[in-house]
């Protein structure tokens, strides 16, 4: 990683709608805080894509289910992020199979496709399936690209090489974009309608065995489940040494038609990613490694230099010059071992996270294994177990 110098804060940089990201459109129905003592048989922390697909798993089991969130629905990266819905793991497929063996590596991204399916068809509105690009503009990339193309065809995944106006490299036909912030608030309103309890405005203050404590109440529960990616180590410090907190950021434009971008583009591995919404909006983010250590924090604000170098992408690379009206950014969480975490930390208490900035699949399905084993109970998706 780049080092880099103390980070100005936005109002240096110059931005309208400053940490507010471009996919709010003032759909959400708040929620009370929790006020008093509460009862479930399960209590999930965090309503972020991985915390309400929890609850969705919960209910389907039958159980009763409080779910509690320090903001609103939503407000960290589930509600933050690029909106890529890809197949598999943080790491390409080729290096996943070297880590974890060519049939576990398989198993895991065919429960990453099934769970892809399974959120479109809860939030049709909310999800395209476009397929995705890698793109890449050195040998080496195209070199990796190759690797990759070569070991998913070896197990019967669908890629298929590219060369067009993005660049040259791989597009994976399965994969998708959504709104993410308008998919979460679907699944909030199904999960409330379902019979869950869910509290907005209520950040967990300590777990006490399974007494969940926040602010001004309480949730007395049979067990715990801990969907929180960013700020994980924070919640449970004997995670800190597995996950660790760290920012990315993103900017948004007036809708143009500049360009035309059919499908979500990402480049340099996944460093730098961006979409275009169908109303000709883009979101692009990436450049952590350009923040250095400056973005190994919590603090959730958009700030340089990563603002500069994603406004000198959108500038030189993809020639746009329609106005930035969005900045922000949000705290994920990344594994030394590239792998996401999911195990009981303490008893009765699960918790995932880590999932390297590519959650939205991965963390669903790390929801749906804590909420079957919070449980007692066994899920495809506890494959995801003792990955980390
Ligand atoms: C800029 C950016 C771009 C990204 N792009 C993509 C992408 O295109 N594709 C992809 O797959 N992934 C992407 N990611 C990663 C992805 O957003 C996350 O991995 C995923 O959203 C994690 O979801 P989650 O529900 O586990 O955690 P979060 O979305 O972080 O939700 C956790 C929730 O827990 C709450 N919480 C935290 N602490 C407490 C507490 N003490 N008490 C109560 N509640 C608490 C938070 O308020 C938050 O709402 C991106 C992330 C960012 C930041």
């Amino acid at each position: 990683m780049s080092g880099a110098g103390p980070a100005r804060t936005l109002a240096a940089v110059s931005a309208p709608a400053v940490d507010v990201p471009l996919w709010e459109d003032g759909g959400g129905s708040p929620l009370q805080a929790l006020r008093g003592t509460v009862t479930a048989d399960v209590c999930v922390v965090g309503l972020g894509g991985s915390g309400l697909a929890a609850v969705d798993e919960l209910l389907a089991r039958g159980a009763s289910v409080v779910g509690v969130d320090a903001g609103p629905v939503a407000g960290g990266a589930a509600g933050r992020n690029g909106g890529f819905l890809l197949a598999g793991l943080a790491d390409p497929y080729d290096v996943a199979v070297d880590r974890l063996g060519r049939a576990r590596a398989a198993e895991l991204h065919r429960l990453t496709l099934a769970e892809m399916d399974r959120m479109t068809a809860a939030a049709p509105g909310a999800v395209r399936r476009v397929g995705s690009l890698r793109v890449e503009d050195d040998e080496a990339g195209l070199a990796a690209c190759a690797l990759q193309a070569a070991a998913l065809r070896a197990d019967g995944f669908a890629v298929e090489e590219h060369d067009g106006p993005e660049g040259r490299g791989l597009l994976f036909p399965d994969d998708g974009a959504m709104q993410p912030l308008a998919r979460c608030r679907v699944l909030a309103a199904a999960a409330a309608a379902g019979g869950a309890r869910l509290f907005e405005h209520s950040p967990v203050t300590g777990l006490d065995g399974c007494r969940v404590l926040t602010a001004e109440g309480e949730v007395r529960c049979d067990a715990v489940v801990v969907a929180v990616d960013g700020r994980l180590d924070l919640l449970l410090p004997e995670l800190a040494s597995t996950v660790r907190t760290v920012r990315l950021q993103m900017l948004g434009t007036a809708p143009t038609d500049e360009v035309r971008v059919p499908r979500p583009v990402y480049l340099r591995g996944g460093y730098e990613y961006w979409q275009q919404l169908p109303d000709g909006r883009l979101a692009l983010g990436g450049f952590r490694d350009v923040g250095g250590a400056a973005e190994e924090t919590a603090d959730a604000r958009a700030a340089a230099p990563v603002q500069d170098a994603l406004e000198a992408l959108l500038r030189d690379r993809l020639g746009v010059t329609a106005p930035v009206t969005h900045r922000w950014a949000a705290a994920v969480g990344f594994t030394t071992t590239g792998l996401p975490y999911v195990g009981e930390v303490r008893e009765r208490v699960w918790a995932a996270g880590g999932y390297c900035g590519t959650g939205n699949v991965i963390g669903a399905l790390c929801g749906r294994a804590m909420a079957a084993r919070a449980l007692g109970q066994q899920h495809p998706a506890t494959a995801f177990e003792r990955l980390a």
